[in-house]
């Protein structure tokens, strides 16, 4: 089976030894369409080795909230006795010693990691493939077009990349092969992950998980089946409408790689029910997400002040000392306590489902920028409340979604006004627009809030 070499890098020169071969699945926790584990097979095969798949749990994200860790635990399960049927042994290594000793013992023919641009996880690769001596290959699993090649350096908006990326389509977004069983089998089983011990890790607490959506690979393909059967026609008119449920809740599936983004491409390009509807969520899953890749692998300040645009930085600054008619406190933002109802009703469906609306993600910032002392501290507040409570959470579309709607990242200079200087502003009335907001008030603040239950 031929797997496009653009997608995998040797990340230390370092030679295939003899050894199992030991795939270290982090961002892509998945059997199906997942070309990390494919290339992993492909190597074993080569190398005459068994296959291991160990999962890393937190190490892409050490700070990991209990609401995200348990989301993940319960999608691992079924994956673990996927891989078992397969003759793939399967382990979870809890934190970086458990980690570090698992390999040494195994002593590898060949490690392979899934590509994230994410600052943690970049370092920990980094570091693991410069004390092994055998190779470590890193595959991009994730992006349809896999990031480094889709562009070689920061780009500046979605209109730059749209043409890179559309010339590159027809190479890669194409049929993913299935995991074959796989012919050597490890001598010695590894332990069995303790799932209850896990989930009782004294390490993460909080916050309270949500149950809005069920986990792992199963569920991201019958979510992507419900959406492309009952959601996708009418999606380019309804999906800023946040009473609608017209959007794909695909997001907490792609971030977890329980499902892939290839996958759900290619299924959705042979929408033919509707050409707008399905022009316009591809525009979303492809060239959006891919430039959010793009924006924190090639910006290394993704989520601070000085990674926004020199216009934008310079007319925050400007606009620093302009008088705020509000100004709230992380505490008050967190517990949906602001002067606006719909405010708190967009902080209040994140708290209590996981998930905001994507168009009230973007007023919901934009007011924090406008009710904060400094484009800092909302930039701040905003990326800890959607990583601690978005089951979507600390992803680099959320690093750069945070960045568009605070810092212009992606965007241009608009009219200049109070505390926003250049930075688009959006006003109730945009929402107004687009959907019912009383609607969306009383279906929020009649969720329960038991924050911290
Ligand atoms: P759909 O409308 O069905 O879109 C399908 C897919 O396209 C999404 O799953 C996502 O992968 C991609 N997509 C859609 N909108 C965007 C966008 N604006 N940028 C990049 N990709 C996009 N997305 C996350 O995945 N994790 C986050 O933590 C996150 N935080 C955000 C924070 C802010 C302040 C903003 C403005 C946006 C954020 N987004 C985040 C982007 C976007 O809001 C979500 O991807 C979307 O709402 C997810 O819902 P869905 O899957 O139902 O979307």
């Amino acid at each position: 089976m031929n797997i496009d070499s653009r997608r995998i890098y040797n990340i230390n020169d370092g030679p295939d030894c003899v050894g199992p071969v030991i795939y270290l699945m982090a961002r892509d926790s998945r059997v199906s369409d997942n070309w990390a584990l494919l290339f992993a097979q492909n190597k074993a095969i080569e190398l005459k080795q068994p296959l291991i798949v160990a999962h890393t749990l937190t190490a892409d994200w050490p700070e990991m909230g209990y609401r995200q860790y348990r989301f993940l635990l319960d999608g691992l399960k079924p994956l673990a006795n996927k891989l078992a049927k397969l003759n793939i042994s399967f382990t979870v290594l809890e934190h970086k010693q458990a980690r570090e000793k698992f390999i040494h013992e195994q002593n590898p023919g060949a490690v392979i990691v899934d590509f994230n641009p994410l600052r943690e996880s970049r370092e920990w690769k980094r570091r693991l493939a410069d004390r092994l001596s055998c190779a470590v290959y890193e595959v991009d699993a994730h992006n349809i077009v896999p990031a480094h090649i889709a562009s070689p350096k920061l780009e500046y908006a979605a209109y730059t990349i749209r043409p890179k990326i559309n010339k590159l389509l027809p190479d890669f977004l194409t049929p993913i092969p299935p995991v074959k069983k796989h012919p050597n089998v490890l001598e010695t089983s590894l332990v069995s992950p303790d799932w209850e011990k896990l989930e009782s890790s004294p390490r993460i607490k909080t916050p309270f998980p949500v149950w809005t959506f069920a986990s792992g690979e199963e569920a991201g393909e019958s979510m992507l089946d419900e959406f492309l059967t009952r959601r996708l026609r009418g999606y380019h008119e309804r999906r800023n409408d946040a009473n609608a449920g017209a959007v794909s809740n695909l997001s907490t599936y792609l971030h977890f790689g329980f499902i892939s983004a290839q996958r759900v491409a290619f299924e959705a390009q042979r929408f033919d029910d509707d050409f707008n509807a399905r022009d316009t969520f591809l525009e979303e899953l492809i060239v959006r997400r891919e430039l959010s890749d793009n924006f924190c692998l090639y910006n290394e300040n993704y989520d601070s002040f000085t990674g926004f645009p020199e216009w934008a930085q310079k007319s925050l600054d400007e606009h620093r000392s302009d008088p705020r008619k509000f100004v709230y406190s992380p505490d008050e933002f967190e517990n949906a306590r602001t002067h606006d109802p719909l405010w708190n009703a967009a902080q209040i469906e994140l708290l209590t489902t996981g998930k905001m609306h994507g168009y009230l993600r973007m007023f919901w910032a934009k007011k924090i920028l406008e009710w904060s002392v400094s484009p800092e501290d909302a930039q701040a507040t905003a990326l800890y409340l959607n990583d601690m409570y978005a089951l979507d959470g600390y992803d680099p579309n959320g690093f750069t979604g945070v960045a568009w709607s605070i810092g212009g990242v992606h965007d241009r200079p608009w009219f200049e006004r109070d505390i926003f200087g250049k930075v688009r502003y959006m006003a109730e009335s945009g929402c107004k627009k687009k959907f019912d907001i009383p609607e969306y008030i009383k279906r929020n603040s009649q969720a329960s809030l038991e924050i911290g239950s």
